[in-house]
């Protein structure tokens, strides 16, 4: 019999990152009783991290923006596999997002007479970041903590208590999505200080919980990003979507060994930065697709020109799409013009006075200092791809962030699928996370309020059954005598870091996808012994030994997906299928868990336990296909859909 506590909400929200904090103010401000659940301390999320600002088409910089123009943008950078209804929503809601954080506190750089500040960034036609320095993640974190102190305060006010409508629960993990028949009926935690188990009962459960980065060796992400919400919603029955996206941002830190990977900002390039050889050739005028070709200009004068006079000149191809320029730094390292420690050379000390690179650029200024004593106003930086985001994720409902077929989930931020298609254009993260964290507060806020009279109920056998699989790392003693010894979770996450780092990284081969697959069937034998000792109380082993679960999940998704689409399109790049397939821009690939009740206890972890189908994607509205010339569609859509 279970005597762990619960506790009575209307919605709880897993993260209290930029996706999580909105939904959770939205889901109060629609009276809904609101628990925010986060893996790190309050404000320690990514979206602190965030640098060079958010995408939102408010026209300041240059008159010409519009939503239509940031849809356009955002389905070629997508490679026109985004789900489309996503990104105009997106588009056409990203502004009143940001006047919104205006409106609670935010102060963002400015232009000369007032407005919001926009910069230029990777496959945006027009400058359109609305930004703080290179910290905007910092103002926008601190924003929406302050708007739910102030929802707080007011709750204080009418009820005498701070927390009766709106709580955070700082250092907790959700290790399971906890259901009723169909329906989601809370979550299971642990408070990682104590160890203690507790349970939040809920109609609605927001999983906001980030990305997968931990599963590759070289990332730009940190602890708490181990694919957790992805793998809670594979369990709870929620199909991911399109797992094979996973974004190589061109410039991560590449020396010394124990910074290689930490994010060199794409404001570093939107500022007038560029990418150097170690024959200082501006190699990137060598690779602009044939996609993009008359958008991006051919020589570097008309490249400089640009930076003063876009309207009459041609974006310099160092702003090309994430993919496209992570790929190209990669073939100039693989040819042997790379820099002394693998990678390339990005400048900005012959660009820009040194006193305009500390305004702009404070943070690089002070990483690069800091950490690789580099005086980026004197000398170039060295960078080379790192593993940045993941544009697969939960499969959603455009409009309500409604996770298909587990009614009461919901999913936004990086955690969820679709906006992005194949690759993300930078600053669209945020803009993303703003725009359908408002939209998965409101609906589950709307499907809490439905549910009033007929609440889902948790037995108490589903919460032992979580506590047991919680408490397994500690009686981990080896199993069977034919199982072998306990295993150190630590290695087994450097194991799988290196295999998802060479077998599934940036340019991908068959043979080695599938040795990936045997390596993860090989870890996941390991990992059901993944032994700690100690005991509960704040014992990072454990914590490992349970986020393991998750990061080999969703690396088996990211491999079967990669290994199945045999063409290459954004983030995925297939060594022997190097052409994008109009075929292929109709298939969305969903993974479903195979067993979602037993995670690592399944009883044959040595098959894969994902199942893989293909889905074809909806048609694009028509009006919105107008947006594009007919000459660019032909390069993107299918034979059928250009004849329909
Ligand atoms: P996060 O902000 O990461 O929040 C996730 C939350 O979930 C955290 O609170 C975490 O503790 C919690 N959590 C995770 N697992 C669990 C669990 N099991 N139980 C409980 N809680 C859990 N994007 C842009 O648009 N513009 C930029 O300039 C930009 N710069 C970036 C710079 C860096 C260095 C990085 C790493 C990313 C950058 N991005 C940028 C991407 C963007 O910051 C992220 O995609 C975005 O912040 C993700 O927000 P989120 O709310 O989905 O998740």
């Amino acid at each position: 019999m279970s005597v762990v506590e619960r506790q009575e909400w209307d919605v709880v929200v897993i993260g209290a990152g930029g996706a999580g904090l909105r939904a959770a103010i939205e889901a109060r401000e629609r009276g809904a009783r609101t628990a925010v659940i986060c893996k790190s301390l309050f404000g320690k999320a990514h979206t602190v991290m965030a640098e060079g600002g958010i995408a939102a088409a408010m026209a300041n910089a240059n008159p010409h923006d519009n939503w239509q123009v940031h849809f356009r943008d955002t389905l070629r950078g997508g490679k026109f596999l985004n789900q489309w209804r996503m990104a105009e929503l997106h588009a056409q809601e990203a502004p009143d997002r940001v006047w919104e954080l205006e409106t609670w506190g935010a102060l963002f750089d400015r232009t000369k007479d007032g407005r919001i500040s926009q910069r230029n960034f990777g496959g945006h036609e027009y400058p359109r970041l609305a930004h703080v320095g290179d910290r905007t993640g910092l103002e926008l974190i601190r924003t929406l903590q302050q708007k739910i102190v102030a929802l707080q305060q007011e709750d204080h006010r009418e009820t005498g208590d701070y927390e009766s409508r709106l709580k955070v629960f700082q250092e907790c993990t959700v290790t399971r999505v906890l259901k009723d028949g169909d329906r989601v009926a809370g979550a299971f935690a642990y408070e990682r200080e104590s160890g203690r188990f507790f349970v939040l009962e809920a109609p609605a459960v927001v999983i906001a919980t980030g990305g997968i980065g931990k599963s590759f060796k070289v990332t730009s992400n940190s602890w708490e990003y181990t694919g957790d919400g992805h793998a809670l919603a594979l369990l709870a029955g929620a199909p991911l979507l399109n797992m094979e996206f996973v974004q190589f941002h061109p410039t991560g830190m590449v020396w010394p060994p124990s910074v290689k990977g930490i994010l060199v900002t794409e404001s570093v390039r939107g500022d007038g930065g560029v990418l150097r050889n170690s024959d200082g050739k501006r190699f990137m005028f060598d690779y602009v697709p044939d996609v993009f070709k008359d958008k991006y200009a051919e020589s570097e004068a008309e490249a400089d020109r640009w930076y003063d006079d876009p309207d009459n000149n041609r974006r310099p191809p160092e702003l090309l799409p994430r993919d496209e320029v992570a790929r190209a730094i990669n073939s100039e390292v693989k040819e042997g013009r790379g820099s002394p420690h693998g990678g390339v050379f990005l400048d900005v000390s012959t660009r820009m006075p040194a006193e305009v690179i500390k305004r702009r650029l404070p943070s690089m200024y002070h990483q690069f200092k800091e950490l690789a004593d580099v005086d980026i106003t004197a000398e170039a930086m060295e960078v080379g791809p790192t593993c940045h985001y993941v544009m697969g994720g939960i499969a959603v409902d455009s409009d309500t962030a409604a996770a298909r077929g587990v009614p009461g989930l919901y999913a936004a931020g990086e955690a969820a699928g679709g906006m992005h298609g194949s690759n993300r254009l930078g600053g669209n993260s945020l803009s993303d996370l703003l725009v359908f964290g408002r939209r998965a507060g409101l609906h589950a806020a709307e499907h809490a309020a439905g549910l009033a009279a007929s609440r889902p109920r948790i037995d108490d056998d589903q919460v032992d059954a979580a506590a047991a699989e919680a408490l397994r790392p500690f009686s981990a003693e080896g199993g069977e005598p034919a199982e072998g010894p306990p295993e150190n979770p630590y290695t087994l996450h450097q194991e799988l870091q290196q295999a998802m780092n060479d077998l599934v990284g940036i340019i991908r081969r068959e043979p080695e996808m599938k040795q990936a697959l045997e390596k993860l069937a090989e870890l996941r034998v390991r990992a059901r012994r993944a032994g700690v000792e100690g005991h509960r109380q704040f014992n990072p082993g454990w914590h490992l030994a349970l986020d393991l679960r998750n990061m080999l999940l969703v690396s088996e998704c990211v491999a079967r997906a990669a290994l199945e689409r045999t063409e290459s399109r954004g983030g995925h790049t297939r060594e022997d299928h190097p052409a994008m397939e109009r075929r292929w821009r109709r298939i969305n690939l969903l993974c479903r868990s195979a067993d979602p009740t037993e995670g690592l206890a399944a009883t044959d972890p040595v098959h894969g336990q994902i199942t893989l189908t293909h889905e074809t994607t909806e048609p694009i509205r028509t009006d919105l296909l107008a947006l594009f010339d007919k000459e660019e569609l032909v390069k993107y859509l299918a034979e059928e859909e250009l004849y329909e």
